[in-house]
Order: structure tokens, then sequence, then C-alpha cells
């Protein structure tokens, strides 16, 4: 019996690209072949173990089990407003400029929700994490892809965006360390947003997924250092990656106060709060000690080298990110991203991102995820060195 047909918003999200590179790896992988995945940026160690523990003291306390208030707990706020003044001399007001998200995800779609109507416009990174476009679709509006520019280290020219657009634009995001090209902010470029946001009055959505994930003494800042950002942004700061925490989904929005209440009012007729044990256990992450983020930050870096020098062997030559656990490089002569993806598959049973997955500026890239063990890695660079040099 037929049901009912998906929202015409829903219908419009375009049909995804790659099922005939999934096809193949499901094949590979029914035929027994070890097909290795460096697709997914999903990481590949425990959660730290203190982290854990907190957790589980948590949630035998009965007071977490009830519902919590999508304002968050007070504990919940104020270890955010103490990390972000050491770690980022970022001043946040426990009180209203900050409350809890049921991760980065949640927080940027329900952002569009919060703010975008039918003909509104959210400018966002192409290439870039998929929710800045298929956000504002599901809303009704539409998506300005701003192209990252290599030449001007992978940022978005604010010049280059139509008036129209400028003028129809509620929200830009933006995401430094930046997945998936693994750039780091380049210097002047979040003074220039602030600057842009002001003029056209538009929202800035800072993504801060990889802000603790940073190699070679890089230390990330806060778009939230920026002067003025407050006035006109907001960051969403997500333990996912660096804490090793995908699954439990923990996040929070910082920042323009105004912009956190209407995201709440928006929260508290769709969900209904994250967890109380989860927003202790977010709480203690926050406040533990550096070891485990130094010591996972060293593991990326050495696996990023890995594929560096395995990538220059097989003629493709990237600069080593700073940040993120992404490498981003150019796919040989004659590939397209999807092909290159498909060779890379068919001679090495290794699995790669196109980069065209990211909005049509990625076309001509393929991503590399660190997040697989080291052995496999080193399996992969191997075997990418073996079959394709
Ligand atoms: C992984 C990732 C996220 C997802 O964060 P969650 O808190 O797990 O939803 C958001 N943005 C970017 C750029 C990411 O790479």
């Amino acid at each position: 019996m037929p049901i009912a047909e998906p929202s015409k918003r829903l219908q419009q999200i375009p049909p995804y690209m790659f099922q005939e590179l999934e096809r193949r790896i499901a094949e590979k992988k029914a035929a027994g072949i070890d097909v290795i995945s460096l697709g997914i940026g999903d990481p590949d160690q425990p959660t730290y173990p203190y982290i854990v523990a907190a957790m589980q003291k948590a949630v035998e306390d009965p007071a977490t089990h009830q519902y919590p208030s999508n304002r968050g707990r007070e504990d919940f706020r104020e270890s955010f407003a103490g990390f972000y003044a050491r770690r980022f001399g970022v001043e946040i007001d426990p009180a209203n400029e900050v409350i809890p998200a049921i991760g980065a995800k949640e927080c940027i779609y329900n952002l569009c929700n919060a703010f975008l109507d039918p003909g509104d416009v959210a400018l966002a990174s192409d290439p870039g994490y998929p929710v800045y476009t298929g956000g504002p679709l599901l809303h009704g509006a539409t998506a300005e892809l701003l192209p990252l520019l290599p030449e001007k280290g992978f940022a978005p020219d604010l010049a280059a965006i139509s008036p129209e657009a400028a003028a129809k634009a509620k929200l830009i995001f933006i995401n430094y360390p930046n997945n998936p090209t693994g750039a780091v902010v380049p210097e002047g470029f979040f003074e220039e947003v602030v600057a842009y946001a002001r003029e056209h009055e538009i929202l800035v959505v800072h993504d801060n997924a990889y802000s603790e994930t940073t190699y070679d003494g890089y230390v990330a800042p806060s778009f939230l250092a920026t002067p003025g950002a407050k006035e006109v942004g907001v960051e969403v700061f997500s333990l996912s990656k660096g804490y090793n925490m995908t699954g439990w989904r923990v996040a929070a929005i910082l920042g323009n106060p105004d912009a956190i209440q209407s995201y709440w009012r928006l929260k508290t007729n769709v969900d209904s709060g994250l967890f109380e044990a989860l927003q202790i256990a977010g709480a203690a992450a926050l406040q533990g000690p550096p070891e485990p983020l130094t010591e996972m930050n060293a593991t990326y870096a050495r696996r990023r080298d890995l594929v560096v020098s395995a990538l220059a062997a097989i003629g493709v030559d990237v600069t080593a990110p700073k940040g993120t656990i992404y490498i981003w490089a150019p796919v040989p002569a004659g590939h397209t991203s999807t092909s290159f993806a498909e060779t890379v598959l068919e001679e090495a049973a290794v699995v790669v991102s196109p980069g065209s997955m990211y909005g049509p500026s990625g076309e001509g890239f393929f991503r590399i995820s660190l997040t697989a063990p080291d052995e496999r890695i080193e399996e992969a660079v191997e075997r990418m060195r073996a079959h394709l040099a």
C-alpha cells in the first residue's frame, strides 16, 4: 500500500551520489577482500578513561535520569566558561552565553530551523560539512556556496558574494581548522567575517569541531576571540573529535546571547535537552588532564606523516595539515574525484572520500581520514605505494 510522500523539502535534498562507490565497497567486503576504510572521520580510539569514569558515576545517580532542561546544568555551563577562558582567553557568561547541544550537527541544523524562512539564504563553505547545505534546504531556504580558494588558504572570497545573496543571507557557516581541507584559519579571516556580518546583518556560525586537534605546535583560536565576534556570531564547540566522543553527542553553543536565546526557544519545541549524565561527563572532559589529548594528537601526527610520504611516493604532493584528522589532496592528472576513489578501491582495496562529496569545489580532490589504527594506516599506504606508484 502506498504511504504518504515525503515532503518536498526532503525530496529536494540531492540523492546520495556515491551509491556506486558504496556498492563496490560492499561487493569487495562480501567477496572476503580486506577493505581498509580511510573514508569516514570517526576516531578509532576509545573515549579517554577519565571521561568514561565520570559518566559511570553520573549515570548511577538517579538525579540525572529525568528530563534535562535545554538551558543545561550550571556545572556544564560553568565548565565551558572556564575552558573558554583558560584555553582561548574568551570570556563567556555562563548564565546566558552558553547552552548544551546534542552534537554540533544538531545545533547547526536547528540554527537553520531557528533563523531561516523560505527565500532566505545561508552562506556555506564549499567544500564543507554537508549540514551547511542540507540544513537550509530542509527549511525551505537556499545555500549560497562559498568556494574555499586554495590560493586564499582555503578561505572564501567574501567580496565575491553577490549583493543579492548578501541581502538575503541570514547565516554564514565557517569552520577552522577545516573539514575537509585540513586548513587552519588564515590570518585576518575571522576579522573579515566579523566586518562582513556586521555590514549585512548576518549571524556567523563558527563550527569548531577541531580546535583541540592540531599539530606541530599550532594552537587554534576560537572565533569568539576575534574583536566584535560575540556581537555577530556564535561558535559551536563539539567534544566529538578531540575527546573521541562521537557517539556521545555532546556539544555546546557559545557566544551571542540573543542568538542562543532563539536556538533555546526553538529547541524547547524540538527535543528535551542533553541527558544530564552526559552534561556531567562533558563538563569533566573539559576539566581533564592535557595528556590524553596530547598523546592522541601525537598519534594523528604520526599517521599524517605516514600518509603524506606515501602520497609523495605515488606522485601526489600535499602539505601536511596543521589540524583536523584529514589529508586533503589533489587527484592525479586524468582523474575525477570519483574515478580516483574508485581506482584506489579497485587497486588497493582502500576507501578514500571523493572531494566532490563535500561540494562542487571539492571536485579534483580526495580526502583521507587518519582515524584508523596505525597498523591499518601503514597497510593502506603500503598498498597504495605498491599498486598506484
Ligand atoms: C565531525 C564534524 C561535526 C560533527 O560534530 P558532532 O558534534 O558529532 O555532531 C561537525 N562539524 C564538522 C566540520 C565535523 O567535521
